[in-house]
């Protein structure tokens, strides 16, 4: 496994993260726009905010993973699961660089859902 192109492809993710973490928050919050409008025009406002706030949530979890990822790299402990302590397949890290868990913790965890 090759653990410096999966640091370098987790630094590159957290720098977009970063940047959309970022866009999505101004969008959030520095909406100079006129609040007198109809209640239609209220409700659409409504509905996009929520949908910003919805991938706000989303780009910052990402963002964990990412962080906490790299952090397992620094730690040496990176590919291992961090529920049972086996090793994570390579081909899960492959399409999942970021998971923290193999794939019967995470199915284990899916179920207990
Ligand atoms: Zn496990």
């Amino acid at each position: 496994m090759d653990i410096q192109a999966i640091e370098a492809e987790l630094k590159q993710k957290r720098n977009e993260l970063l940047l959309r973490a970022e866009r999505l928050h101004r969008d959030v919050h520095h909406r100079d726009e006129p609040i007198e409008k109809d209640f239609a025009e209220q409700a659409v406002e409504l509905e996009n905010l929520e949908v910003l706030l919805e991938l706000d949530r989303e780009t910052r979890l990402e963002l964990r993973n990412v962080l906490e990822a790299l952090t397992r790299i620094e730690d040496d402990e990176y590919g291992t699961c961090q529920t049972c302590g086996n090793p994570i397949a390579d081909a899960r890290l492959k399409a999942l660089p970021y998971t923290q868990s193999c794939i019967r913790c995470a199915s284990a965890l899916e179920n207990a859902r």
